[in-house]
C-alpha cells in the first residue's frame, strides 16, 4: 500500500456489502469526496467484506456502480477487507504479546446471567472484565474443559480518551463508558486467531491506508472512541475525525429501510438525475456559503466545500427539495441531451422505435415541448404517452366535446385541414388560419374551439401548449384521426 506523506489528505468511505448503496453511505461518500478534492487528496474505497455470510458481490457491484453513477471517482484500486485478513490477525497477536489483549474463556452463558444480573440491578449492560487477569492455572483449566476463546482488547475504566472533531469540535468520552474490555477477535481455539472484528480491522486498515481523516456518520462515535485506544495500543498515528450528522426522515427520525426508497438505484429508478440527487446530498448536512444557491454541481461544491459549514444536527430529508433540484436539472439540459435520455425509455415501451415517431426531431420537438414540465424524467413518459398512442377521452373531455357548438366546431376544423394538400407541414400562421375559419362558420367562440380541440387530440383538457401539440400531432397525422373519431 502507498505510504503518504504527512500532509498529504487521503480519505476512504468503507461501505460493507451487504445491501445495496444506502443514501447514507452515499451522502458520507459525497463528504469524503468533496473534502478530497477540496484539499487536492485521495479519494479511496474499502469494501468492508468481513461479514462472510451477508456479504455479497451484487452488492459490491451496486455500491460501485451508484457511487460512478454519481461522479463520486475514486483514485485507487478499491481495498478488499477479507483479504488482508492475515494483517489483523497479526495485529491482534501484537495486541496479545504486547498484554494490550487477552483471551477471555466466558461462555455465551455465563455471559446471559452477567447481563441479566446487571439488568437485575438496573446498571449498563457491559462486560465485567472477569477474564482480564487470569492465572495461567486457570486459564488451563478452561482450555482443559474445551473452552475456547475470544480474543478481548483492555479498556481502561479510568481511560480519557479526547479528541477534536472537525464537525463537532472537542469530543471527550470515558474508558468506562465504552462497555467494558471489547472483543477484537471471535471464538476459537487458544491456539489460534479468531475472525477479527470491525473496530480492530478499520483501525488496521485505515492505518496501512495511511488514511488521514475519517469522515463518517455520527453513530460511530463510540467507535471512535475506541479505535483510538486501539491507534495508541498498535503505535500507529490516529487519523483526524469528522462526524456527519444522520439524515432523519419526515418524522425526524434515522432514515431506515421502513422509510420506503432508500437505495441511490431506487431513486436512479425513479427518475432522478445523478446530479440532482448528489446536488442534493450535499445539502443534507451542508450549508453552501452566501450566495451560492442551493444549485451547483459537485466540482463547483468542491471548490469550497469545508467541515466548518457543516451542521452538527441531524438533517431531514425533503423530497420537495430533491423534486425541485431535479427539476432545475432537467430544465437545464440542452434539448438533445434530455430527448436522448427520453428515447431509451420510451423505446422500452415500444414508443417510437417506428414510423414518424422515430424521427429524431419529431423527438427533439417533442422533448422541447415537455421538458419544462418535467420534475422527473419518468415524467417525460407519462407525459408523452398521448403523443405516442391515441388516448381514450376522459370524462371532462367528453364534457367538453358534449358542449352546444363544440363539435361542430371540430367538423369544420377538420373540413379545413382536409383541404390542405397532404404532407403539407402545419406551420403556426395557417392554424391560427385555420381556427379562426372554423371557428367563423361554426359560429361559436374561439375559446370553446380550442378547449374542444385540446379534448380531442389529447383525451384530456389538460396538457402542454395547445399549438405546439397539434402541429406535433399534425405531423403524425394524427390530428384529421383524432379529431374525426369526436364527431
Ligand atoms: N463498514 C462500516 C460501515 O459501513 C464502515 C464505518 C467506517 O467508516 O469506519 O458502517
Amino acid at each position: 500500500m502507498v505510504a503518504a506523506s504527512d500532509s498529504h489528505v487521503r480519505v476512504r468511505l468503507a461501505p460493507s456489502p451487504t445491501g445495496t448503496l444506502h443514501i447514507g453511505t452515499a451522502r458520507t461518500a459525497v463528504f469524503n469526496w468533496l473534502f478530497a478534492r477540496r484539499q487536492g487528496g485521495s479519494f479511496l474505497l474499502r469494501i468492508e467484506d468481513t461479514d462472510r455470510a451477508r456479504s455479497k458481490d451484487e452488492y459490491t457491484a451496486n455500491i460501485l456502480e451508484g457511487l460512478q453513477w454519481l461522479g463520486l471517482n475514486w483514485d485507487e484500486e478499491p481495498v478488499i477487507q477479507s483479504a488482508r485478513i492475515e494483517r489483523h490477525r497479526t495485529a491482534i497477536q501484537q495486541l496479545l504479546d504486547s498484554g494490550h489483549a487477552y483471551r477471555c474463556y466466558a461462555s455465551d452463558d455465563e455471559l446471559t446471567a452477567m447481563r441479566e444480573a446487571q439488568a437485575a440491578a438496573k446498571q449498563a449492560p457491559r462486560y465485567d472484565n472477569r477474564h482480564r487477569n487470569l492465572s495461567p492455572e486457570q486459564q488451563q483449566a478452561y482450555i482443559t474443559e474445551g473452552r475456547e476463546a475470544v480474543v478481548r482488547f483492555r479498556i481502561d475504566d479510568n481511560a480519557v480518551i479526547t479528541w477534536n472533531d472537525l464537525v463537532r469540535g472537542p469530543m471527550r468520552w470515558s474508558g468506562s463508558d465504552l462497555g467494558g474490555d471489547m472483543v477484537i477477535a471471535r471464538r476459537a481455539p487458544t491456539d489460534q486467531i479468531g475472525d477479527p472484528l470491525y473496530n480492530l480491522v478499520v483501525v488496521v486498515d485505515d492505518a496501512a491506508m495511511a488514511i488521514s481523516h475519517v469522515i463518517r456518520g455520527e453513530d460511530h462515535i463510540a467507535n471512535t472512541a475506541k479505535q483510538l485506544l486501539l491507534y495508541e495500543a498498535l503505535g500507529e498515528p490516529a487519523p483526524v475525525f469528522a462526524h456527519t450528522p444522520l439524515i432523519l426522515n419526515q418524522e425526524g427520525k434515522k432514515l431506515s429501510k421502513r422509510d420506503g426508497v432508500t437505495s441511490v438505484s431506487d431513486f436512479r429508478e425513479m427518475g432522478y438525475t445523478a446530479e440532482a440527487l448528489a446536488n442534493y446530498m450535499t445539502l443534507l448536512g451542508w450549508s453552501p456559503p452566501e450566495g451560492m444557491g442551493e444549485r451547483f454541481s459537485l466540482a463547483e461544491a468542491a471548490t469550497v466545500f469545508g467541515f466548518d459549514r457543516v451542521n452538527k444536527a441531524g438533517a431531514r430529508f425533503d423530497w420537495d427539495k430533491l423534486n425541485w433540484l431535479n427539476g432545475q436539472v432537467l430544465h437545464a439540459l440542452p434539448p438533445k441531451t434530455l430527448r436522448d435520455q427520453l428515447a431509451p425509455l420510451w423505446a422500452q415501451r415500444g414508443w417510437g422505435t417506428a414510423g414518424p415517431t422515430a424521427d429524431p426531431q419529431w423527438q427533439l420537438d417533442l422533448t422541447t415541448l415537455l421538458g419544462p414540465s418535467l420534475t422527473l424524467l419518468a415524467d417525460g413518459l407519462d407525459q408523452a404517452q398521448p403523443f405516442f398512442c391515441c388516448p381514450e377521452l376522459n370524462e371532462a373531455a367528453r364534457a367538453q366535446l358534449d358542449l352546444e357548438g363544440a363539435r361542430p366546431g371540430l367538423a369544420a376544423l377538420l373540413a379545413a385541414l382536409e383541404q390542405l394538400p397532404a404532407e403539407a407541414p402545419l406551420d403556426t400562421a395557417t392554424a391560427q388560419q385555420l381556427l379562426g375559419d372554423a371557428v367563423t362558420a361554426a359560429g361559436i367562440k374561439k375559446g370553446l374551439l380550442m378547449k374542444s380541440l385540446r379534448a380531442a387530440l389529447l383525451g384530456s383538457l389538460q396538457g402542454p401548449d395547445l399549438q405546439e401539440t397539434w402541429l406535433l400531432l399534425h405531423r403524425l397525422g394524427e390530428d384529421r384521426t383524432r379529431i374525426a373519431r369526436c364527431l
